[in-house]
Formats: structure tokens, sequence, C-alpha cells
């Protein structure tokens, strides 16, 4: 449920076909995927008029999983149906909606600081208009929220075994002066988040075959969905984009 694929049964030659169009006069092809250049043990090379790629790189930049086997002569790609389009909130609440019975908004522990609590309230405001399933999602998942100071490139860290999310204090007491409504923005969607986080664990769908970064990637690729949702700015809109594909690579 949490990954479902699709399989592509892929013949043996371990290629797939790109329409770059006329491109023979290059002698080193560059490959971009996601708009991050991407290096190959074989190079991408004209055959025929035809430009050919590995597919192990391209499936696997993408999240795919490539297998060879050598008995049937095949070439197997499993690919995780959340691509960023693909993977849409829509998706996700249809998925988990039927586990969701407490809808209390999160308790506020003592350490949560008057700006964090500002910026909260906003976020709360902010999801209720903008994505009232998420923000039910949020209740449903988040028992209580505290503050503490961490690690400077985390913003939140959720505990799933006692289900509360702690937000970095150093980070938060600069949000509440971020630009616009970038503040309340960052807040809304690490709450989606760690909520994920969250949900993965209590519904039993963690799947602890899948690598760290991968559940990043996922954790991320909700968020993006919630982003877009809540209409946030630009930059941080990327921000996000940025961070599936870092934990895809
Ligand atoms: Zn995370």
């Amino acid at each position: 449920m949490f990954r479902n694929r699709y399989k592509l049964i892929v013949s043996i030659i371990i290629i797939i076909l790109l329409l770059l169009g006329n491109v023979y006069a290059v002698p080193y092809i560059r490959l971009i995927i996601n708009g991050q250049q991407v290096y190959t043990d074989v190079p991408p090379q004209i055959v025929n008029g035809t430009t050919l790629v590995p597919i192990r790189v391209i499936s696997e930049t993408l999240g795919a999983k490539v297998n060879w086997d050598g008995d049937t002569q095949t070439v197997t790609v499993d690919m995780p149906q959340y691509t960023l389009e693909a993977r849409t909130v829509e998706y996700f609440w249809d998925v988990y909606s039927n586990n969701i019975e407490n809808v209390q908004e999160p308790k506020l522990d003592n350490s949560v600081s008057p700006e964090l609590k500002t910026l909260l309230s906003k976020a709360y405001e902010l999801l209720k208009q903008k994505a009232p399933q998420v923000y039910e999602f949020v209740c449903a998942y988040i028992l209580e929220i505290q503050e503490a100071p961490l690690d400077k490139s985390i913003a939140a860290v959720t505990d799933t075994a006692t289900h509360i999310v702690t937000f970095n204090s150093s980070y938060t007491k600069q949000a509440i002066n971020f630009p616009g409504t970038l503040g309340v923005e960052v807040i809304a969607t690490t709450l989606a988040h760690e909520a994920y986080h969250e949900s993965s664990v209590c519904t039993g769908t963690y799947n602890t075959a899948v690598d760290n970064k991968t559940i990043e990637a996922l954790a991320y690729a909700f968020e993006y969905g919630v982003a877009k949702q809540l209409g946030v700015s630009q930059d941080y809109f990327n921000w996000i984009k940025t961070q599936i594909i870092n934990n895809l690579n």
C-alpha cells in the first residue's frame, strides 16, 4: 500500500531510447535528471542516430529498483508510484483517512515559546482554510508539541513512540521573522511532514526494507503535495522539491 508498484518488464537490452534529436556533433553527452547532472559508468552514446542511456541510472535516480535475472534474461524495473505529481495529498488521504479517529489539536508542552505558539496557531489556520484534511491528519497523528534546541539543519523531529513532535527552538525564533508568510508555511508543511512519519508507523505501513533516505523522500513528497495545496512561496516550494531529489540520490 505504501509503495504501490507496477512492474515493467523490459527486454534484455539494458537501454532506453531518449528522443533527443540531432546531437551527433556532441562528443560527450550530458545526462540531466530532474535538473541535476548524473554521471553513468557507461556514458550515453549515439548508435545509428539514437541516443542510448543505461536504464539503471535513469530508473534509480527516479526511485525505482532495477534487477537483472540472468536465467530468464530479464530486466525488471520496480517503479514506486510516488513521482512528484502522482503522489498527491488526495491519494494519501484515500489510503489513510480510515484510520483517523481522534482529531484533537496537538497538546502544547510548557517548553513551547510564545513565538512558536503564534506560528502554530497561524499554521493551523492556514491548514484549516486551504487543506482541511491535512489539518485533521496533523491533529490525528501528532499528540503533543514540544520545543528544544536541535541540530541547526533540522526544523523538527518526531518520536513515533510517544507521538511528540519537537520543534527546533533556535529555528522557530528565526522563523517568526521570515519574510511574508514563509514562517507560517514552514511550520504548516513541517507539521504535515512529521505527521506523515507518524502515520506510516501508526498504520503499520512503515517499510523497514526501505532506507532512511527513501523514507525522507516520501515524507518530502507528501510535504510537496501539501505545499501545493497551501500555495506556499515559490522559493519554499523549490526547496521542498530539492529535498525530495537529494534524498532519492
Ligand atoms: Zn522526515
